[in-house]
């Protein structure tokens, strides 16, 4: 069986724009549409032809680029149900549970509610490899503009399942950002320590941190241990439940 071929572009200030092509099929998904002339120009360096786009939520930073590209391709656009009122053009929208393929490669539909209500991400689960847009990032997670803790974290209690290998591909690059706020929660954190130092160097580098993968995030993302009892103690709030602790961090981060 063929894998997955994944392109990885900078796009506007600190978004990812992602490839996905299927050499077997010859078919070409855009992941989100932050800009669509990046996307098209890289397609045209890959010798690509995008034939779908897919989306994982509503901001502009995800859409924005969905008229331009379609246009541009005729390529077909999944997008959330949710966000029927709030992403244009689309041709099919899905729900929890729903698959979408690349050829003979499926990857299932999850709702993931808390950056917004209608985030959704694509996982391929055979191939281990996850579009996680703005719901995950490397040690760190989505702004919480319409979702509560309490959805985000079970959002990330799903995510969390996955296996340890699986690929995490996240929509930005903030994970330099976001190492030095995990420092000041978790600083005891060995895998989050030596994971940062990983980060400051490859940042110096002007080098990627994504794709990250569930194992290290499960070791040194917070906002995936918020059910850790030694980082609910350090926080001063031993014995509080995850949601409580997950609450807290995320606070806190908003104003760190
Ligand atoms: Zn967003
Ligand atoms: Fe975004």
């Amino acid at each position: 069986m063929s894998t997955l071929k994944i392109r990885q572009f900078p796009c506007l200030s600190d978004n990812y724009g992602f490839l996905i092509h299927d050499p077997e099929s010859g078919e070409t998904i855009a992941l989100d549409t932050p800009d669509a002339d990046a996307y098209l120009t890289e397609a045209e360096a890959a010798g690509w032809t995008i034939t779908q786009i897919w989306n994982t939520h509503h901001h502009f930073d995800h859409a924005g680029g969905n008229a331009a590209l379609k246009a541009a391709t005729g390529a077909t656009i999944t997008a959330p149900g949710y966000d029927r009122h709030r992403i244009s053009p689309v041709d099919r929208y899905v729900e929890d549970g729903d698959t979408v393929s690349l050829g003979k490669h499926v990857a299932n539909v999850l709702y993931t509610p808390g950056h917004t209500m209608g985030h959704i991400v694509y996982h391929f689960g055979v191939e281990k490899t996850a579009f996680v847009g703005d719901t995950l990032f490397a040690l760190g997670c989505g702004r919480l503009f319409e979702g509560t803790p309490d959805d985000m974290w079970r959002s990330l209690l799903r995510l969390r399942q996955w296996p340890d290998d699986t690929l995490l591909y996240c929509a930005h690059e903030y994970t330099q950002a976001n190492a030095a706020f995990a420092l000041s929660v978790d600083p005891a954190n060995a895998a989050l320590n030596a994971y940062a130092d990983e980060v400051s160097i490859l940042r110096a580098q002007n080098r990627p941190t994504i794709p990250t993968t569930m194992a290290r995030e499960k070791a040194a993302n917070p906002f995936l241990r918020a059910d850790d009892a030694g980082l609910a103690e350090y926080i001063g709030m031993p014995g509080a439940g995850p949601v409580e602790v997950f609450a807290e961090i995320r606070g806190r981060k908003d104003r760190f």
